[in-house]
C-alpha cells in the first residue's frame, strides 16, 4: 500500500466474497439446487492448468513490462462447443505461431504466445433479453451459459453448461498441449503450419522470406552449437474473459507449493470492458487471486477512474500482475489514450499496455452485418504505437479477434473484402474476427511499425 492512499480494500477476500458486491453480466438460473450441484462437481474436478505455469507467464510479463517481450494474445470472440474440433483448434495454433514468428524476427525479441481459447465461453451482453417478432427471450450470453438459438429452451441458463464448457476446455487445452508438446511448433518446421492459403496470397513471398531467413539462421547455429533444444518448443498460454463468477470460483484452489489462490481454469484471465466498476464484483473477485489479470479499458475510462483500479487490483505494484488492454476505436484513441498513459506513468505504477485494436470499432453494415474495417484495426494500432512513443511509455502487446479460417468477417485487407463479400463465410456467432490473411497481414504491419515508428 503506497503511503497517503487509503486502503479501501475490504478486510477480507474469499473466492467467494464478489458475492457481496453488485455482479453485472451473470445468468439467472431457475433452480438453485441444479445450479449447487454442478457447482460441487465444477470443484470437485482437476485443473486446466497449473500454478507454476500461471507463474511462469507472470514472469514473462514482467519481462514484457520491461520492454524484453511482445505479447500476442489472439482467438475468437467466443468460441463455441460445436468449434472444439481438431481443424479449428489448430489452425487457429497455426495462425498464432505464424503471427508470432513474423514478430520474433521482425521485433527480435520473444514473443508471449497467448489464446483466447480453452474457456473463452462466456459472453457480455449490452441487454438482458432480445425481443425477434414480438417474443422476448433471455440474450444468448455464450455456450458456457445458454444455446444460441432462439427458443425459450435454448435461452435457459444451463448449469450443465458449466460442466461442458470446463470439458470443452480441457479437450482445447489437452490438443494444443499434444501438438506443441509433439514437435508442432519446431520453429525449424515452420512448414507444419502451412495453410493452404499461403500459396496464393498477396503476401505470401514476404512471408516465405522470413521462413527462409529464420531457417538459415536456425541452422548456422546449431552447426555451430550442436542441436538446441529451445527451438523445437515454444510455450503457449491460455485467457479468456472471467466473466461468469461462478464458474471461475469453482476453478479457485489453493495449491500445496505456491501460497495464495490460483485460478486454475486459465493462465491468464481478463476483465472486461463492462464489468471492471471499482466496486463491482469482477474487481473483487480478481483482486484475490494469483494470478496475472488483464483489464479491458474503453474510451470512457478517466485517470480517476483508472489509478484507484490499479491500486486495488495491484496494491504491492507486483511485476507482470497487471495488464492494461485498451480498446477505443479508431476514431478516440487520440483523446482518449494520452491522459491514461501519463497519468500511469506519473503515478510511477507498473503495467503492461496491450492494444486491442477491434472492439472500439465494431460497426453494423446496411445489409445487416456487424464488421470491423481493416483500416480502422490498423488505424488504431499505428495510432497506440505512435501515442506510446510520444508519451514515453511502450506498447507491449497486441490482443485481437482472430480465427484461422477462411472467413469473411472483417472488411479490407490484402484482398480488399467488400461488405458484399461478408455473407459469403460469415460464421461468428458474437464479434467479427480477423480471417487468417488479415490476421498476418496485422503481424507484418506490426514490425513495420514498431520497428520503422
Ligand atoms: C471481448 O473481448 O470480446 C469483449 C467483449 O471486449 P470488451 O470487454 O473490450 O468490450
Ligand atoms: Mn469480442
Amino acid at each position: 500500500m503506497k503511503a497517503g492512499v487509503p486502503d479501501m480494500r475490504p478486510a477480507e477476500w474469499a473466492p467467494s466474497s464478489w458475492r457481496s458486491c453488485p455482479a453485472l453480466q451473470q445468468p439467472h438460473y431457475e433452480d438453485a439446487d441444479e445450479l449447487a450441484a454442478a457447482l460441487a462437481k465444477l470443484a470437485a474436478q482437476p485443473p486446466l492448468v497449473t500454478s507454476w505455469e500461471v507463474l511462469a507467464l507472470k514472469q514473462g510479463l514482467a519481462e514484457a513490462q520491461e520492454g524484453k517481450r511482445f505479447l500476442l494474445q489472439g482467438g475468437d470472440c467466443a468460441e463455441s462447443f460445436a468449434d472444439c474440433t481438431s481443424p479449428i483448434i489448430s489452425n487457429r495454433l497455426k495462425v498464432l505461431l505464424q503471427m508470432s514468428l513474423v514478430l520474433v524476427h521482425g521485433l527480435q525479441k520473444p514473443v508471449l504466445r497467448v489464446g483466447r481459447f480453452a474457456g473463452q465461453y462466456a459472453k457480455p451482453r449490452s441487454a438482458d433479453t432480445e425481443t425477434r417478432d414480438g417474443v422476448t427471450l433471455p440474450s444468448f450470453r455464450g455456450d458456457v451459459v445458454n444455446g444460441a438459438a432462439f427458443t425459450a429452451q435454448a435461452r435457459r441458463a444451463d448449469p450443465q453448461r458449466l460442466i461442458r464448457a470446463h470439458a470443452h476446455s480441457a479437450l482445447t487445452m489437452n490438443f494444443v498441449r499434444a501438438l506443441i508438446g509433439g514437435g508442432f511448433a519446431d520453429l525449424r518446421h515452420p512448414e507444419y503450419w502451412d495453410l493452404a492459403w499461403v500459396e496464393h496470397s498477396p503476401l505470401a513471398a514476404e512471408y516465405r522470406q522470413m521462413v527462409k531467413a529464420i531457417g538459415d539462421s536456425l541452422r548456422f547455429m546449431e552447426t555451430l552449437a550442436g542441436p538446441i533444444a529451445g527451438f523445437s518448443k515454444v510455450d503457449f498460454y491460455t485467457s479468456h474473459e472471467a466473466l461468469l463468477l461462478d464458474y471461475e470460483q469453482a476453478q479457485t484452489r489453493l495449491v500445496p507449493r505456491n501460497p495464495g489462490w490460483f485460478n486454475l481454469s486459465t493462465h491468464f484471465p481478463w476483465i472486461g470492458m463492462r464489468t471492471a466498476a471499482l466496486d463491482g464484483a469482477h474487481v473483487e473477485y480478481f483482486r484475490g487471486i494469483r494470478n496475472p489479470i488483464g483489464v479491458k479499458v474503453g474510451p470512457g475510462v478517466t485517470p480517476e477512474l483508472l489509478l484507484p483500479l490499479i491500486e486495488r487490483l495491484n496494491p504491492d505494484d507486483e511485476p507482470g500482475r497487471l495488464t492494461l488492454i485498451h480498446r477505443m476505436g479508431n476514431a478516440k484513441i487520440a483523446a482518449a489514450l494520452p491522459p491514461l498513459l501519463d497519468a500511469v506513468k506519473r503515478s510511477g505504477r507498473r503495467v503492461l499496455w496491450v492494444a486491442d485494436p477491434m472492439h472500439g470499432n465494431t460497426e453494423n453494415t446496411s445489409n445487416g452485418y456487424k464488421t470491423r474495417r481493416f483500416d480502422n484495426i490498423r488505424g488504431e494500432l499505428e495510432q497506440a504505437f505512435d501515442i506510446h512513443a510520444a508519451a514515453g511509455t511502450q506498447l507491449g502487446g497486441v490482443h485481437l479477434e482472430l480465427t484461422g479460417e477462411d472467413v469473411t468477417e472483417c472488411t479490407g485487407g490484402a484482398r480488399g473484402l467488400s461488405e458484399a463479400d461478408l455473407e459469403r463465410a460469415y460464421k461468428s456467432m458474437v464479434d467479427p474476427r480477423l480471417n487468417y490473411e488479415q490476421s498476418l497481414e496485422l503481424a507484418m504491419l506490426i514490425v513495420r511499425k514498431s520497428v520503422r515508428g
